[in-house]
């Protein structure tokens, strides 16, 4: 029999599985270019050529062994962890080595491995609503649990007056995202120093550790030069969880890292514990040949000016059409106010005008709707008078 704790995912999944299916009911019936499928955080834009030149370069000028054998260490090759962190230093001030990196299967599993790492079983963790729905199971797995900061759903910052009252001897970790998925908002330089300053008095009043966890799959995914702060230059006790998932466009690669700084507490534990984590998890070590190719398209642009452009008509199609929404600055998401109280209703009405949307309560935020802009500019574009007509249904116009 399948094991009880595994039966809430199960039924859970149906409703994903239920989205899945509707959008394919709708594009056979209606046509694919009539189905506004803003549903999935799946990049659009395919990966940078230089991708798959370093994937032939590889293949043909290294020792096959290396290219496609086990890790000496779990942590990864010690080559690709220097080149890795010696783009952070260039780019960030920071003075890391390999012996700071973690790489990873992308950044799920690397959250899975700092949680493994920081956090025991019965401690808890918090995250700042709307979150990315995964961080309660990622929590679960390792005994912990997530606690929901409530949402300022004016600025969509996290709302620190609200975390400080929920911090006890029992937060382990805060987890933060930015940019943010579901809301596009980047964390900035002063919430970053107001957190840090907080977590550092309450590390003091309880003579514990707190740490962040800072997860950024996003960070090259930043608009009109908006700056994303780097946050182990804020706050010691911070864990960088990357990936190149959006950035590059790889999500079915797996491939990411983490960042322990060394002025974080108990380092050289910590790091051990890292490397042992991706081992006893199951990760081993992160796909080989794509560590090595992460290292060579190191400095590769992702090309943002595509979802800039789909973030801009999407949100001046919808705010003309009588929608609301904090204008996102980062990711590719817009988080949008539910014209009617209950969000999941709103989806169901959307989807009569074959737009697919993802309530803000999968979020941890009702009343709001996410929109994932990675599709083609065109769906953007003919999605528009479907919302209009959608709104209008609402006003009974
Ligand atoms: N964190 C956030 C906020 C995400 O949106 C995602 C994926 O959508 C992940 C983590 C997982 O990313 P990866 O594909 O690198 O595991």
């Amino acid at each position: 029999m399948t094991a009880k704790s595994m039966m809430p995912y199960v039924e859970g999944n149906s409703a994903i599985r239920a989205m899945f299916e509707e959008g394919a009911r709708l594009a056979a019936e209606y046509g694919k270019e009539n189905v506004y499928d803003f549903s999935l955080g799946n990049p659009s834009v395919p990966a940078p050529d230089a991708v798959n030149e370093a994937i032939r370069e590889i293949l043909d000028e290294e020792d096959p062994l290396l290219v496609h054998g086990y890790n000496q260490s779990n942590s990864g090759y010690e080559d690709v962890r220097t080149i890795v962190a010696e783009h952070l230093n260039k780019l960030h001030g920071t003075s890391f080595t390999a012996g700071n990196i973690v790489m990873t299967v992308g950044a799920a599993s690397g959250l899975n491995v700092a949680i493994k790492t920081l956090v025991d079983p019965g401690e808890e963790i918090l995250a700042f609503a709307p979150y990315f729905v995964e961080y309660g199971n990622y929590a679960a797995n390792h005994g912990a649990s997530l606690r929901a900061v409530p949402a300022d759903t004016v600025t969509f910052q996290p709302n620190l007056e609200a975390m400080e009252e929920m911090i006890s001897e029992k937060t382990r970790a805060v987890i933060i995202n930015s940019p943010n998925n579901p809301t596009g908002v980047v964390y900035s330089k002063d919430t970053i120093q107001k957190l840090a300053k907080i977590l550092e008095e309450k590390q003091e009043e309880f003579g514990t550790d707190i740490y962040i966890i800072s997860d950024e799959p996003y960070r090259e995914l930043a608009y009109d030069g908006v700056e994303v702060p780097y946050v182990t230059n804020f706050y010691d006790n911070t864990v960088v969880g990357y990936s190149w998932s959006k950035s590059l466009s790889l999500p079915g690669e797996r491939i990411g890292y983490l960042v322990f700084p060394s002025e974080m507490a108990d380092f050289e534990n910590a790091i051990q514990a890292a490397n042992i984590a991706n081992r006893v998890l199951g990760y081993v070590n992160a796909p080989s040949l794509i560590q090595r190719v992460a290292a060579r398209c190191i400095d590769c642009k992702a090309d943002v000016d595509v979802y800039d452009n789909n973030r801009k008509t999407l949100y001046n199609g919808l705010v003309d059409a009588g929608y609301e929404c904090a204008y996102p600055e980062g990711a590719f998401y817009l988080f949008v106010k539910s014209p009617i109280d209950d969000d999941v209703e709103f989806c169901a009405m959307a989807k009569k005008h074959n737009i697919l949307v993802v309530p803000g309560k999968s979020f941890a935020c009702p009343g709001f709707v996410r929109m994932a802009y990675c599709v083609s500019h065109d769906t953007i574009v003919r999605s528009i008078p479907a919302f209009k007509a959608l709104m209008d249904e609402i006003k009974g116009e």
